[in-house]
């Protein structure tokens, strides 16, 4: 299931998509041949079908023309765009190449004999050889195929969602080293849709790229022509101005994010100024009332004061008036 596994999924890398959609490499006619038959078993279509809409995919990428637009979200552009399909969905008219292409003709034409013969009878004569051809129909037939299919799916939904993007943000394309490694190199997203060109998409040396090492192995061993990869310099220009681009975008997300500190410490000095003159008129609002009750209270005192006064005055008169009658009586 393994080998089955790799072929298939090699057959729709290197084959399907890197030699026939971009045309990023070519290669000896057994090598075409074999590429086309793996690419086959792996039932996802013929290698003209698969490429029109690729190139649709790349052309339009993002918008309704885009045969898995992200646009529509993660299940439709995972996988249900094949049972709702798009505008283009049968539209093969921007791959006249492939169709002068003998091999490529022969394939379309003979899609369904080719993919039923391999997914049948590989693994049935697996299955003879080991003495277990319904454990072998079931892994190296059915699962395999459905683990390609989901490897080639989450290239359309996940690489367009879930990654980093380090060449551009034009598309939605992402690069992500998880997804490369489950798809034989196709991970490298962002880096791919901003040079589909190249025969590479983990362009570093680094990068987990089985499509691209086998491409560059076929090469050395002399099976494989004319392989394209974008230049150093482009690859420099283009790194710049995406740098410069998230710069810019930094320098205004942080203009704005100043602002609107600066915005809200002035609303809270404001505030704090309002508080300030309020409670300023309370203070003078009640020293005004506490000085109009002290005046009140003043004059009150100064009137109880001169009540007793006036009352002492009398009570003394009164007593020297007293006193004046009884002067003589004593004499
Ligand atoms: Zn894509
Ligand atoms: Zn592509």
């Amino acid at each position: 299931m393994f080998a089955l596994w790799i072929l298939s999924g090699l057959g729709i890398t290197a084959g399907y998509h890197r030699m026939f959609s971009h045309r990023a490499w070519w290669a000896a006619k057994p090598v075409r041949v074999a590429l086309l038959i793996f690419g086959a078993a792996a039932w996802q279509n013929s290698v003209i079908a698969w490429s029109a809409g690729h190139r649709y995919h790349h052309r339009d990428v993002d918008t309704d023309d885009d045969p898995y637009t992200i646009t529509r979200g993660f299940w439709y552009a995972h996988m249900l765009w094949v049972i709702i399909k798009g505008n283009r969905h049968d539209d093969f008219d921007n791959v006249p190449d492939l169709w002068k292409d003998p091999l490529c003709a022969w394939q379309h034409k003979h899609y369904n004999a080719i993919s039923i013969a391999f997914n049948l009878g590989v693994p049935l004569l697996l299955g003879v050889l080991t003495g277990n051809i319904l454990g072998m129909l079931l892994w190296a037939g059915l699962l395999r195929i459905v683990f390609v299919h989901h490897a080639t799916f989450f290239i359309n939904s996940l690489a367009h969602m879930w990654g980093s993007r380090p060449w551009t943000q034009e598309h939605s394309a992402r690069d992500n080293a998880v997804l490369a490694f489950f798809t034989f190199g196709e991970g490298y997203h962002n880096f791919h849709h901003t040079f589909p060109g190249d025969y590479r998409n983990g362009v570093r040396w680094w990068q987990f790229d089985p499509t691209k090492w086998l491409i560059w192995t076929l090469d050395r061993v002399g099976l494989a022509t004319n392989l394209k990869r974008s230049s150093f310099d482009r690859r420099l220009r283009r790194r710049w101005s995406h740098l410069h681009e998230r710069y810019q975008e930094q320098r205004v997300h942080w203009e704005e994010q100043l602002q609107a500190q600066f915005d809200e410490a002035c609303a809270r000095f404001e505030s704090a100024l309002d508080e300030a003159r309020a409670l300023h008129r309370d203070l003078s609002r009640r020293a005004e009332e506490l000085h109009t009750e002290a005046a009140r209270e003043l004059r009150l005192a100064r009137r109880e004061a001169e009540r007793r006064v006036l009352a002492e005055f009398r009570e003394f008169k009164r007593m020297l008036n007293e006193s004046s009658q009884l002067a003589p009586t004593i004499a």
